[in-house]
This record gives C-alpha cells, sequence and structure tokens, in this order.
C-alpha cells in the first residue's frame, strides 16, 4: 500500500464524515475533519469566522489547515465542502494522497440537510432555500469536484461497502 492519506470531498451532507471515520477506523488510521481543524484554531463557530471576517477568510483558513494535514501519515481527512473551488487546494489534496469524491443527487443532500440540526446551523452561501441552494452549488462546483477526485463512490451505497471500495482500491496501489 503506496499511499497513506485520503481525502474525502463533495459537497455539505455527502457523507464526507460518516463515511470518513468509519474508513479511518477500518484503517486504523487516524481521521480529521477540515472544518474542525478551522473551528479550533479559530476558537470559534464556522458562522461566526464567516460573519466577522468573511468567506475569503475562512477559506485561507481552510487551506492553512489542509497544508498542515497533508503532512501527515496514515490520516482519513474529510473536507469542508469548498475545499475544492481554490485550484492549490486541488492539486495539493491529488499530489498527496487518494482523493474520494462522494457523489448524491440535490435531492438527496436537500433532504439529509433538512434532517440534520448541525448542518442547518451552517451560513447560507446563496440566501436561497436549502434544495434550491444546494442544486445550485453541486452546478457550480461539479467540475471542481470532478478535477480534484482520483475516484467517484455514490453516496447513497451503505457507509460499508463505500468504505470497502475505497479500501480495494488502497490495496491494489493504483490510485495515485
Ligand atoms: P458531510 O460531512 O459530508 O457534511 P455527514 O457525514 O455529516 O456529511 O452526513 C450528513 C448526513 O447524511 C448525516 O445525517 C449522515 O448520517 C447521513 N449519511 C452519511 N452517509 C450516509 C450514507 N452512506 N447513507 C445514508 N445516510 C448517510
Ligand atoms: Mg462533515
Amino acid at each position: 500500500m503506496q499511499t497513506r492519506r485520503i481525502y474525502l470531498v463533495g459537497p455539505r451532507a455527502c457523507g464526507k464524515t460518516t463515511v470518513g471515520k468509519a474508513l479511518a477506523e477500518a484503517l486504523g488510521w487516524r481521521f480529521t475533519d477540515t472544518d474542525e481543524v478551522v473551528v479550533r484554531g479559530a476558537g470559534c463557530a464556522i458562522a461566526d469566522i464567516v460573519e466577522r471576517r468573511g468567506w475569503d477568510a475562512f477559506r485561507d483558513m481552510e487551506t492553512a489547515a489542509l497544508r498542515a494535514l497533508s503532512g501527515e501519515d496514515a490520516i482519513v481527512i474529510a473536507t469542508g465542502g469548498g475545499m475544492v473551488l481554490r485550484a492549490q487546494n486541488r492539486d495539493l489534496m491529488r499530489e498527496s494522497g487518494l482523493v474520494v469524491l462522494l457523489t448524491a443527487s440535490a435531492d438527496v443532500l436537500a433532504e439529509r440537510l433538512s434532517v440534520d440540526p448541525l448542518h442547518a446551523q451552517r451560513p447560507s452561501l446563496t440566501g436561497k432555500s436549502v434544495a434550491d441552494e444546494v442544486a445550485e452549488v453541486l452546478r457550480e462546483r461539479a467540475p471542481m469536484y470532478a478535477a480534484a477526485a482520483h475516484m467517484l463512490e455514490d453516496a447513497t451505497q451503505p457507509v460499508g461497502e463505500i468504505v470497502a471500495s475505497v479500501m480495494q482500491v488502497l490495496e491494489k496501489g493504483e490510485i495515485p
């Protein structure tokens, strides 16, 4: 096995944290979430960072967190939904680990967000309804998710199946 670093990318609620934790446990690796690293570093919630300092400041902190984690070994990293927006982030992930995109339709994502109170606290990107915002953000970011990812997994599969597929690719050592 060559790759000892996995990045999970995809839109909010696609399952990055859920799958990442299960994958880390199965591999015996550490799990971390870039959103959590940013929140810990800032000492306040993402909504507060964005409100006080703006999205650019949040994106800078997100990139810094990614840089720090890209040097860690035996780690599964769940990234924020917007991590793929910057080319430098996409390049860094692709060069330093296996990048897995979890794919789901806007309807599935909106449904998951509507039942998850934690996600509802995330600041709105556009000021629209959840379903419209999810669809729009997905449309905008789809090319960037695709550009970042080495492999795609259907995010509506059972978590265990997603974990098994990723482990199979790791064991073959084909990517990256
Ligand atoms: P993310 O970290 O990408 O924002 P989460 O891991 O927090 O997403 O998952 C969002 C919601 O979707 C949670 O309620 C979680 O339980 C659910 N979920 C995640 N993965 C799956 C899956 N494969 N099948 C069904 N529900 C899932
Ligand atoms: Mg998450």
